[in-house]
């Protein structure tokens, strides 16, 4: 019998489950893949963290290695398995939900991959993105010969030499993915808006610095959607020279595929070997549609407790409640957040009592 279940071993489960231990509740957590470190181990080979390993860490454990370094992914991955280890979880691994579904009382059933139905008085969905990228469909896209990919697919460059490439999106995964392509490649950067470079560092200081230290990083969202606008890309200078001087050269979005070409605003065609979609992801939730939860895919929420179902809640949404809710350094604020109303949930409804 279970009071709460929580979906997802990444660093949003892994702060949600520590963060219910603060509340005398041993969560257990059913995580898809063979450990509990999340989709890290399935970045791209190059991927370095925009936050140094100061504002990497999660509470209790600082990121090992030079404070102010940019941790590669791996070490990522490394520093979640032993985090893993430090929170007093149930923690099953290898086993996907495919369901939560209403459960006797006004809790939850969860159900597995395998079968299995759990009981819970509460779950917490923190199954991030990665599994939910999104791809634009463009006016002729499925007769296009060449090769379409999600940069969620994307490892390293070496399948794309001497290719024609045109990377899609401006942010910082179009960017960076775009910019070690140009190595190997003919690559052309294609977005709806001129890129928006923020520089990583200055006077010799982080960003996430002056991030942490003005409180940015826990404002409200809906201010800083507004002032942000669209996609920004950190940059210490290397990417923003190389659309400039023209080797990774940014044009505005093609309007659609024509065989083996793309067609460019004005109607120029240009023939394409690989377009790479780096068009971001949507919330990984499709279990919770039994639940009735979801509008359109996207939770219902607010601040990251459900709107329709008490006892649900989330962690790791993207702006779920200020700038860094999707990030390492931001997952436990939410995570503190959701477990204290989901604690009293659990021990405020007696009606639940049976269930756990
Ligand atoms: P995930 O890491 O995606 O973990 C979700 C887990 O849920 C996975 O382990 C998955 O297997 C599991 N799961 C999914 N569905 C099910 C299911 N049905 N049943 C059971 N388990 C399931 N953040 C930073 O702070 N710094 C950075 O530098 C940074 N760089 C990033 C670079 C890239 C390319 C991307 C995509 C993101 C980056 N982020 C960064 C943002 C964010 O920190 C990561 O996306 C992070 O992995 C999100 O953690 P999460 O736990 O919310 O989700």
């Amino acid at each position: 019998m279970t009071d709460v279940v929580i979906i997802g071993g990444g660093q949003s489960g892994l702060s949600a489950a520590r963060a219910l231990n603060g509340h005398g509740i041993r969560p257990l957590l059913l995580e898809a893949g063979p450990e509990p470190t999340g989709s890290w181990g399935d970045y791209y080979d190059s991927l370095t963290l925009f936050s140094p390993a100061r504002y990497s860490a999660m509470p209790g454990q600082p990121f090992p290695g030079d404070p102010d370094g940019y941790p590669r992914r791996d070490e990522v991955v490394a520093y979640l398995r032993r985090y893993a280890g430090t929170v007093d979880a149930d923690i099953r691994t290898g086993t996907t939900v495919t369901a939560v579904e209403p459960g006797p009382r006004g809790g939850f059933t969860v159900r597995t991959a395998a079968g299995e139905l759990i009981p819970a008085a509460g779950v917490v969905a923190a199954t991030g993105s990665f599994g939910n990228p999104h791809l634009p469909v463009l006016p002729g896209q499925a007769g296009f010969p060449g090769r379409l990919l999600h940069v969620a697919g994307y490892r390293d460059p070496k399948p794309h030499h001497g290719e024609r490439v045109v990377v899609v999106g401006g942010g910082n995964s179009g960017v960076q993915v775009g910019y070690e392509l140009a190595e190997v490649a003919d690559v052309t950067l294609a977005t709806r808006a001129p890129v928006t470079f923020v520089a990583q560092r200055r006077d010799g200081k982080d960003l996430h610095r002056w991030a942490d230290e003005s409180g940015f990083d826990h404002l409200p969202p809906q201010w800083l959607i507004h002032y942000l606008g669209g996609p920004a890309v950190l940059d210490t200078g290397d990417y923003r020279a190389a659309v400039e001087d023209g080797r990774l050269p940014r044009r505005e979005m093609f309007t659609a595929f024509d065989g083996e070409h793309v067609v460019w605003p004005g109607g120029r065609r240009e023939p394409v070997d690989t377009v790479l979609f780096a068009t971001g992801y949507r919330p990984d939730l499709a279990y919770l549609e039994p639940l009735g939860a979801l509008a359109d895919g996207l939770p219902l929420h607010s601040g990251g407790l459900s709107a329709t179902h008490p006892g649900l809640a989330y962690v790791g949404l993207e702006f779920q409640r200020a700038f860094s809710s999707n990030t390492l350094r931001g997952a436990h604020r939410d995570a503190e957040f959701v477990a204290a109303a989901l604690a009293a949930h659990v021990r405020d409804a007696p009606a639940l009592v049976g269930v756990r």
